[in-house]
């Protein structure tokens, strides 16, 4: 074993050899892969070696489709077979639900390139005789599913990264991990020492336990899961070999195995593996069957598909495999360690090892992972998913395995879990609320506790009027919003609007004014929008997105501040409420004694006042677009301010109004939001921020990139729709076409209350930025037309806000 490398990948699964081979074909060939037992002895061995492309997240649906175009690439180059067999694969629904969510992700494909096919069930029984046609309304045909052999595609991987300079040890195992003082590791093995500049935990089953040998706790739980393969069955006997079958009722799936099937399940009672602690002496080993828990699966698993009940048993399969809280992998660096990657929580090997190899190892060797993984990136886990809250929340994503989540769908494992100060006074107005980050937030309010309900479905709930009559009484009077769950950071220091000019884009405001500001990444890319808020000539208070905290956090650990300068994240210790609306300058006025006209205090301004007995900080500002602020103060305050403001704004018929609401009336100012209208693929000019980024500044990061995209005009362009829908909106994802070709996506929609139209925001290539007509957006299978707005479809101007 070498004793000085530049990389030792952790892991000798499918995606450590992955992201070896991607490491040494992005030019780094001096990279050692560290193995405790034989390649594949962890979850990898024993895996159906099942591969699709369909991923709720189109991004890594984009790696997935790239993983499965890379095996014969690995196999031309190490002449390892992997065993691939590509069948082809049919999704049956059982439900008008289902078919309408297989007709969303056919809709969803189409701008992946995908050639996926709505079915009727005549024609799925004919490329697929096993099942029995009673069951079923529809299915979705993909081309390109398929399966591999596990231990083909992982050992022509390790051999294509060996013919490209890597190593490969095996019986040895990683004992610890000791960092040095310029951020490269010891890697202490039972094997020797070896010095690292870079380390990636790779460990599988055991990331957890590699994890905490550098003090970090990865939100990662193993389940077991079962599979069984039949006897032969006769009636396959001298056909093609079957299709690759998703049956989302019996929440089951098959394929052929030699003269039989196998039939795999994720079960309602799926029972976690070693929940604590993976033992170390678990290789290339298996875990005793239990068909008890299948059983109910299998019942119906043998109504749906005969032949498989008639033909016995032959072997089962139980074994453990990794998931993340929602199911999809944890990758990228870590924030506050040197140096030190994670490829792990993967619980598609197959169709995902491919896509998580080729952005790690670009994000390793050029700073930067080259697509957006936004979906996939560790950092959208912060502290609270604990151990804990990883156990509940990935036994409820295994046990939905094969459900359908609804765009209104709010799950409930491990909640509630986080709350602000005046949560028992929402509930006790009857707020239904969202988790977001573990942190509940209303999203709407109902007239009675015995209506706090929503009913999940793809079509207008029975939320609808209740949303309404909130947005009324935004754009009428006044509303009352928590603002809690937006991300803050506290900048102070004598440097710190020198340093803020460097990582934002554009210029820091003055003393007692508000900016908004994109940040870029240095290929001029969107990482992040904030409102910079100054407090004081060395106090900036930063607003951004929750979610996205740690992420933020990492990329300010890369340009770290100069000493003197503190980035304090403070989402929490400042929580908030928002008044908007005609009448929310006079609630706010009566309580006040600070001059709030706007002659005294501006559409973006920011001040430090009292509101009532209440110190706080005040931004006139509101993403509902209209009069308003948002008021921030330490927790203890903030049932006070509620009860302040509660009481102040009977006289103003003041209203409580939450996130849906909200959501609503930023789509009709065509408000983008992170996540969703920026991100990591577009440029600023693109998602039309091009006014917030401010080239007079001589250097920023990402500068160089975006007076190029300045100059060129970028590529595409983010645009406003309404959509001539019937009782579905567009919710994100959706393509666009225009005469008759698909050109585009939506990026969020919904209905806009105050215009009364269905909305939505989407990028298309910019030649078709000037277009109005001609456009349709694809809607649970049904195309409908969608017009161009030149302009916000609400107070276009701006002048209610700047009232
Ligand atoms: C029954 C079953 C069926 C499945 N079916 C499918 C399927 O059809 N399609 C699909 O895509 N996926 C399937 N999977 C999931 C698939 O197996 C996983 O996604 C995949 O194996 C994850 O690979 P990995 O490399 O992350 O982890 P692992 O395979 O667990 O590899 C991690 C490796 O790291 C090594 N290691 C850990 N710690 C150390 C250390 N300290 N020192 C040295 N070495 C260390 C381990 O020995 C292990 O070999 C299935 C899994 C199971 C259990």
């Amino acid at each position: 074993m070498k004793n000085d490398v530049r990389v030792v990948v952790i892991g000798g699964g499918v995606v450590g050899v992955s992201v070896l081979y991607h490491l040494t074909k992005a030019g780094w060939k001096d990279v050692l892969l560290i193995e405790r037992g034989e390649l594949t002895c962890g979850s990898t061995w024993h895996a159906a070696g099942g591969m699709h492309t369909i991923n709720g997240d189109p991004n890594v649906a984009k790696l997935q489709q790239y993983t499965i175009n890379l095996y014969k690439e690995i196999e031309q180059i190490s002449g390892q077979s992997c065993g691939m067999h590509v069948t082809g694969g049919i999704m049956l629904a059982g439900t008008r639900a289902r078919l309408d969510w297989l007709k969303m992700a056919k809709a969803r494909g189409r701008y992946l390139g995908m050639e996926l096919e709505i079915i009727s069930v005549d024609e799925a029984a004919r490329i697929f005789p096993l099942m029995n046609k009673e069951h079923f309304v529809g299915a979705l045909y993909d081309p390109i599913e398929g399966h591999v052999d596990p231990y083909g595609v992982t050992h022509a991987y390790a051999r294509a990264a060996q013919i490209g300079g890597a190593q490969v040890v095996r019986h040895t195992r990683v004992t610890d991990l000791k960092p040095r003082a310029d951020g490269s590791w010891d890697v202490i093995t039972d094997h020797g020492n070896v010095h690292a500049e870079h380390v990636v935990n790779a460990g599988g089953l055991w990331a957890r336990e590699v994890g905490r040998m550098v003090g970090l706790e990865l939100p990662i739980l193993a389940m077991e899961h079962q599979y069984l393969l039949t006897e032969d069955i006769p009636a396959l006997k001298g056909q093609k070999e079957q299709l690759h079958c998703i049956d989302f009722e019996g929440e089951i799936y098959t394929r052929q195995e030699r003269g039989g099937m196998l039939l795999g399940t994720y079960e309602r009672a799926g029972v976690p593996w070693s929940p604590r602690e993976t033992p170390w002496d678990f290789t290339q080993s298996l875990l005793p069957n239990d068909l008890e828990r299948i059983a109910p699966s299998l019942e119906v698993g043998f109504e749906h598909f005969p032949a498989l009940g008639e033909a016995g048993i032959r072997k089962v399969v139980n074994g453990p495999f990794t998931f993340a809280p929602d199911g999809n992998p944890l990758v990228g660096p870590i924030r506050g360690l040197r140096n030190f990657w994670v490829a792990c929580g993967v619980m598609a090997g197959f169709s995902q090892g491919g896509g998580v190899g080729l952005a790690l190892s670009h994000w390793m060797v050029d700073g930067d992972p080259g697509a957006d993984i936004w979906g996939m990136d560790v950092a959208r886990y912060g502290d609270w998913a604990t151990l804990a809250y990883t156990n509940a929340k990935v036994r409820e994503n295994y046990s939905r395995r094969f459900r359908i989540r609804f765009p209104n769908e709010e799950l409930t494992a491990a909640r509630p879990l986080r709350t602000t100060p005046i949560y028992e006074r929402l509930q006790a107005q009857h707020a239904v609320f969202g988790d977001y980050c573990g942190l509940e937030h209303a999203l709407w309010f109902a007239p009675s506790a015995a209506e706090a309900n929503e009913t999940i479905t793809f079509h207008r709930s029975n939320a609808h009027s209740h949303v309404a009559a909130e947005c009324r009484a935004v754009r009428e009077s006044v509303g009352l919003l928590e603002i809690s769950n937006y991300g803050k950071f506290d900048v102070t220091g004598a440097a710190a609007e020198e340093w803020l000019s460097h990582v934002m884009a554009n210029r820091v405001p003055k003393v007692g004014r508000i900016a908004l500001t994109p940040m870029l990444n240095e290929r001029g890319k969107l990482i992040g929008d904030f409102t910079m808020a100054r407090v004081s000539p060395d106090r900036v208070f930063l607003v951004c997105t929750y979610a996205a905290e740690d992420y933020y956090r990492r990329w300010f650990e890369r340009h770290a501040p100069p000493p003197g300068v503190s980035v304090r994240p403070c989402a929490m210790q400042y929580v908030g409420l928002s008044v908007a609306g005609p009448h929310s300058r006079a609630l706010l006025q009566s309580l006040t004694r600070e001059d709030l006209s706007t002659a005294a205090f501006p559409f973006l301004s920011f001040r430090r006042m009292d509101v009532g007995m209440i110190p706080a900080l005040v931004g006139r500002i509101s993403f509902t677009g209209d009069l308003g602020y948002e008021i921030w103060v330490t927790s203890e305050y903030q049932r006070a301010l509620y009860e302040l403001l509660i009481g102040a704004g009977a006289e103003y018929d003041l209203k409580l109004f939450g996130g849906r609401a909200l959501n609503a009336m930023r789509l009709e100012k065509s408000f983008g939001t992170w996540a969703r209208e920026y991100r990591p693929i577009y440029g600023p000019y693109e998602a039309g921020l091009g006014r917030f980024v401010d080239l007079r500044k001589d250097s920023f990061v990402g500068r160089a990139a975006a007076l190029e995209e300045h100059e060129s005009g970028g590529k595409l362009r983010l645009l406003t729709f309404t959509v001539d829908a019937r009782d579905a909106e567009p919710c994100g994802d959706e393509p666009i076409w225009h005469d008759g070709r698909v050109i585009g996506w939506v990026t969020s929609g919904g209905y806009g209350h105050s215009v009364q139209r269905s909305l939505a925001l989407g990028f298309v290539p910019k030649e078709y930025a000037e277009l109005t007509s001609g456009f349709e957006i694809e809607i649970l299978g049904e195309r409908c037309k969608a017009t161009r707005q030149a302009a916000a479809v609400f107070d276009p101007e701006g002048s209610r806000m700047r009232a």
